[in-house]
């Protein structure tokens, strides 16, 4: 029996896509830079330790997460790997951090210090890496003061100034404004004058739509941040790359089918009321899987290959949807429908399914929910 037989809702991730796109940015990228692997938010919804897992085969050189706790959950995965947390640390977070060896990311000399302590206390040396705000407007030391900052992180005996970036708030639809948030990142690490082995600013959208551009910055950047893109999705604004492949398929079931009555409303709030008399599928998935309650009377889902609209609202565990025409004769309970991937000869994206909601695909893949289970498909190593 298929495994996924008895799951309503579920979730299908591909190791095969995943070692094929990272493969991808190791190419695209070339084989000095190094690639940080982004895996925050349950690795985008994927599941942390089975994508960590995975990347570490794979030839990632460091992991970055957004909170302790992730750090934590990779480190439970595999020893001894680099970890940078991209987030601020609370100050109640820095012994854990330092006893761990996460690399936190400064960017204020109060964290600085902190961690100096820490690290001081444990009797140990911490690599760090400082953020330097050109222009995100979000972590950071604000450029114009970086440079002061970084020298005097630096000066602190128990961190070791491992890295330095920033980060792009526009890459995908400006890449001037990137390029002159370039110019300000290059002249921090000149005017600081001090040894700052990793820089970097990518992030997908930055290695898609930035990296090619900047390659007249020579040597300043030599590790890359890719988060959406391992995940086969380019990020919306930026033409398609056929060879990234979506790693995430998002799947439910036919629950039940029914003929509905011309002058019928469809679920909560009776927002859909029937025409004609037509039938109508009950799929088990809702918000509360993580399929958005914005989709209701604007999604589709795919139903053997066919695409269906969603009736009325959605539910917390059910959908219902259009499955009047002939294609649909004599649909059974436990047929498969697709929310996000392929089926037949047409595709989902999760692009569309954002797009749809009124969103974006970050946040979308890390808005399906606990509940639904994550069933790993092709060979992890
Ligand atoms: C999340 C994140 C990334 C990855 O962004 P994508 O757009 O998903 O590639 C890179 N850098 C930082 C600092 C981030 O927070």
């Amino acid at each position: 029996m298929n495994p996924t037989e008895i799951y309503r809702t579920w979730v299908e991730v591909s190791f095969d896509a995943l070692r094929s796109n990272l493969a991808w940015i190791r190419h695209r990228v070339g084989p000095r830079v190094k690639i940080l692997a982004v895996v925050k938010a349950d690795a985008y919804g994927h599941g942390l330790p089975q994508i960590a897992g995975a990347l570490m085969h794979g030839g990632v050189d460091v992991f970055g997460v957004a909170t302790l706790n992730e750090a934590l959950g990779v480190r439970a995965v595999g020893a001894g790997w680099p970890i940078l947390l991209l987030g601020c640390s609370l100050p109640a977070e820095v012994e854990t951090a330092v006893r761990h060896n996460v690399m936190p990311t400064i960017s204020s000399l109060d964290e600085a210090r902190r961690f100096q302590r820490a690290a001081a206390r444990q009797q140990k040396t911490l690599a760090v890496h400082v953020k330097v705000d050109t222009g995100m407007g979000r972590l950071g030391f604000w450029h114009a003061e970086a440079a002061d900052a970084i020298r005097r992180i630096a000066a602190m005996p128990n961190l070791r100034l491992q890295g330095a970036y920033t980060h792009f708030p526009s890459a995908e639809d400006d890449a001037a404004f990137s390029l002159e948030q370039v110019e300000r990142f290059r002249a921090v690490v000149r005017k600081a004058g001090v040894q700052i082995p990793l820089r970097h600013a990518d992030n997908s959208a930055g290695v898609l739509n930035v990296h090619a551009r900047g390659r007249r910055f020579g040597s300043l950047f030599n590790v890359v941040r890719p988060g959406l893109m391992m995940y086969g999705i380019v990020p919306p604004g930026l033409p398609p790359v056929p060879a990234l492949q979506p790693t995430l398929s998002f799947k439910s079931r036919v629950l039940l089918v029914k003929r509905i009555a011309a002058g019928r409303s469809v679920s909560y709030g009776r927002t859909f009321v029937a025409r004609q008399s037509m039938r109508v599928a009950i799929v088990g998935a809702g918000y509360g899987d993580g399929y958005s309650r914005d989709l209701s009377n604007r999604g589709e889902v795919l139903i053997r290959g066919h695409r269906c609209p969603v009736l009325g609202r959605v539910t917390m565990d059910q959908t219902i949807v259009d499955v009047s025409d002939a294609r649909f004769r004599n649909l059974r309970a436990g047929e498969e429908v697709v929310l996000v991937g392929k089926q037949g000869h047409d595709c989902i994206t999760a692009v569309e399914l954002a797009t749809r909601a009124g969103t974006i695909p970050w946040e979308a893949m890390t808005s399906i929910t606990k509940r639904v289970p994550r069933v790993y498909t092709g060979a992890a190593t």
